[in-house]
């Protein structure tokens, strides 16, 4: 069994996640996401380059003060030898070159200031070795062995006679561009053997080949000391090739060749860590920030995500289901429907749809109030879902319709079967605030099998099962076939063609009288259309008035018989003109203007004029046909319940609206003689109508035993083939020329002819 609740849960609960909202969520955070990497990015390489930038500019600076310190031990030397050239025991460079007597101990006694250099060397104009003066070390001497042969090279390419310095030698100071021959001052730095040596040359003398002195420094660990120290480069050394670990720095002198001449290492300080140090908790709070920020956006983006969600569901929810009972809506089935039939094309299990209508529903909501009309739908939704398969869909499609679609068979007697349940169910009485109701129930039914085409098709054939079902009689099921197609169609002509007759004032209306109770007198007719068919001949309204209504074209027609009748009514003074109203026509809120209209154009005394009403026409707005009624009747015109018995035979119809006549249904009159019951009913009726006030007719008199059993009954007025069949107005005027109770035994002729018919 199917329940409310299962129906519910099928829909809406878990919809598919939207794909949207994730492509909105990608659109939003994927940018985000990148905005935010970007930024990072941006930020640790600004850290980075500036800590490196740093670092480079400090690495320049210590440089080029190493460079400067070195250069200056040099300058000093230089500066040394250019005292001890100016001194009293001088020796001139002529001197020099004579090579004079005692040379060497006066170059010895001149130079001695000298000695704490590693290696003073004097060389002579032609490169030649003067004076060579080894430092006080005991090293020095071998090292002045393998630099003399340099610092003479260093010379020779001074003055421009050797194409390059020695290996392992750069000038720091000097003439440059070095202008061939043009020896100047020059501060060298040279390796000897490993060990780098600052090296101040001075020549005496501007000429070229004036004899220069050269005093070489070698830069050893307390110089280093003192470098280091004075220039705060930490752990200042000299090393080979080793490797820079962190926190050194390294610069290497080099010569022409590119080949190192002095790697310093020292212990650097390195600003850019320090800058890093100080900047990376800066950057720490900022990427926490922006972690903090991306996620407080993600948290926001999926609370409105779920908010928005949950917001779907309802919207969808609502959007599919019916707000009263909560079974899915005409939208929901619709598309439900569409995806049966699919399933049902590719092989899937056989459905078919049952349309179910519940008559005299409306009549509850009428006569009992909306809320008992709510309660009582909500009852026939449980009914039915409880008739249900636990697969089958059952949906509310509006007002007092439903429908099903069942997997459960697509067999025709199964699905009898099925629905004929679901009848018993629905037309079962039920009990609701204190009042039990009985309604009934018609089901149309379709079969959708693999050649069903579309859901509209689909609910096209069970509407027209479902007519077809209340045509035979209601409280049944009908399945749809393929005649009923034929007859749609046969419809569909008949009502173009009414339309066509209607249009060309083609239809006729017939008079029916009506007599008083003893039959002799005529006191009234009844106007009733007739169609004359070209090919059909008479049609009866019995037929084509359902067509007018379904159409709408009952309110032309009905307004022509108004017409004709008040027109042909005014030859008959003194008896009234009854007219039939349609439901559709007497809601229209310009139908009293229309009857007044009528009357004045047509000329008609108000009084001669009497409207037939069903008990359908006062359902749907009680209060509007009230005020309806009682403006028809403050114009003088009559108003008569017409087929009293058939509808729902509301004592409160007799009771709230102004009728002057109650006419018996022919059902019970017919009845009268064979069923006790029907006989009581029609004693009831009399009592009830003359006990209102209420002139009481009844139709469809076609014996004489009905006529005594009603006029015994207290009926006032007689309408019947017994008396006279419709005919035309000629006929009545003739009928009603003739005098007194000579128009019974007359027409006695045609009614007996009627009933043989
Ligand atoms: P109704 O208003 O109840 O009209 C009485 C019907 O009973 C008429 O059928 C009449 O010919 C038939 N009748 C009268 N006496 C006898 C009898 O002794 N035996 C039998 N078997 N039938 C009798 P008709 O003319 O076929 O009309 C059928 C219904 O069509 C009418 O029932 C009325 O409801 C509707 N109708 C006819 N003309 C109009 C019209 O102009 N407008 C509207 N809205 N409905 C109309
Ligand atoms: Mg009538
Ligand atoms: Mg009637």
């Amino acid at each position: 069994m199917t329940s409310v609740v299962s129906s519910q849960q099928s829909v809406g609960k878990t919809p598919p996640k939207p794909a949207g909202w994730d492509r909105t969520r990608l659109g939003v955070l994927v940018p985000l996401g990148i905005v935010v990497a970007v930024a990072i990015v941006c930020i640790v390489v600004a850290a980075l380059t500036s800590a490196q930038r740093a670092d480079d500019v400090a690495l320049g600076r210590e440089r080029q003060l190493l460079t400067r310190a070195i250069t200056n031990l040099g300058e000093w030397s230089l500066l040394r030898i250019k005292n001890v050239a100016l001194s009293n025991a001088a020796v001139s460079a002529d001197d020099i070159a004579q090579g004079s007597a005692r040379l060497q101990q006066r170059l010895t006694f001149w130079l001695s200031p000298l000695r704490d250099h590693n290696l003073v060397v004097v060389i002579g104009s032609n490169g030649e070795v003067v004076y060579s003066q080894p430092g006080r070390l005991r090293s020095d001497n071998e090292l002045a062995q393998a630099a003399t042969p340099k610092l003479q090279t260093a010379v020779e390419f001074l003055r421009g006679r050797k194409p390059s310095m020695p290996a392992g030698s750069t000038r720091l100071l000097g003439a440059d561009p070095l202008q061939p021959g043009d020896i100047t001052e020059t501060v060298l730095l040279l390796n000897v053997d490993g060990h780098p040596g600052v090296v101040a040359v001075l020549p005496l003398g501007k000429a070229k080949t004036a004899p220069a002195i050269l005093a070489i420094r070698f830069v050893e660990r307390r110089l280093l000391a003192n470098i280091s120290d004075r220039l705060q480069l930490p752990n200042l050394r000299i090393t080979g090739r080793e490797a820079v670990t962190a926190g050194n720095n390294a610069y290497a002198f080099t010569d022409g060749q590119h080949q190192p001449i002095a790697r310093f290492v020292w212990s650097s300080e390195k600003p850019g860590a320090a800058i890093l140090d100080s900047v990376i908790p800066f950057i720490g709070i900022a990427l926490a920030g922006f972690a903090l920020l991306a996620g407080l956006v993600m948290r926001y983006m999926r609370h409105t995500a779920a908010a928005i969600a949950s917001g779907e569901d309802q919207l969808r929810y609502l959007a599919l289901h019916d707000p009263l009972c909560g079974l899915p809506n005409r939208n929901f089935f619709g598309e439900r429907l569409e995806a049966a039939i699919t399933s049902v094309r590719h092989g899937g299990p056989p459905a078919a749809v049952f349309y179910i209508d519940l008559d005299h529903f409306k009549d509850v909501n009428d006569t009992l109030g909306h809320p008992v009309g709510d309660e009582l739908i909500r009852n026939v939704t449980l009914r039915l879902s409880h008739t249900m398969h636990d697969d089958d869909l059952v949906a509310r499609l509006g007002g007092d319709e439903f429908a099903v679609i069942t997997f459960a068979s697509a067999e025709p007697a199964a699905l009898q079967e099925i629905a004929s349940r679901a009848i018993a169910a629905l037309c079962a009485p039920y009990l609701v605030n204190g009042h039990t109701i009985v309604i009934g129930a018609s089901i149309g039914i379709a079969i959708i099998d693999k050649r069903t085409v579309s859901a509209a098709d689909i609910m096209r054939y069970a509407d027209m099962a479902l007519y077809r079902a209340k045509n035979e009689g209601r409280n049944r099921a009908c399945i749809y076939d393929e005649v009923m197609d034929a007859d749609l169609s046969q419809r569909k002509l008949v009502e173009q063609e009414l339309r066509e007759a209607i249009d060309n004032d083609r239809l006729k209306v017939l008079y029916q009288p009506i007599f008083n109770a003893s039959g002799e007198k005529v006191v009234g007719v009844e106007a009733l259309a007739r169609w004359p068919h070209p090919t059909r001949g008479l049609v009866s309204p019995a037929e084509f008035i359902p067509i007018a209504e379904h159409s709408g074209l009952i309110i032309e027609l009905g307004m022509r018989v108004l017409r004709r009748a008040c027109l042909e009514g005014k030859a008959w003074p003194g008896i009234t003109v009854s007219v039939n109203v349609s439901p559709l026509q007497f809601r229209r809120l310009d139908f009293v203007n229309m009857v007044e209209r009528t009357l004045m154009e047509t000329g008609l005394d108000p009084t001669q004029l009497e409207l037939e009403l069903t008990e359908s026409t006062l359902l749907g707005n009680l209060d509007s046909a009230e005020t309806a009624m009682h403006r028809l009747r403050s114009l003088g015109v009559r108003l008569a319940l017409d087929d009293f018995g058939t509808g729902y035979s509301s004592l409160l119809y007799l009771r709230r609206f102004p009728f002057d006549k109650l006419k018996i249904d022919r059902s019970f009159v017919l009845s009268i003689e064979k069923a006790t019951d029907a006989a009581a009913i029609v004693h009831a009726i009399v009592s009830l109508g003359r006990g209102l006030g209420m002139t009481v007719t009844a139709e469809g008199v076609e014996t004489a035993e009905q006529h005594l059993f009603l006029r015994a009954a207290g009926v006032h007025c007689m309408q019947g083939f017994r008396f006279g069949t419709p005919c035309e107005p000629a006929e009545i005027s003739e009928r009603l020329a003739l005098p007194g109770p000579g128009i019974y035994r007359s027409i006695e002729g045609d009614a007996r002819a009627a009933l043989a018919s």
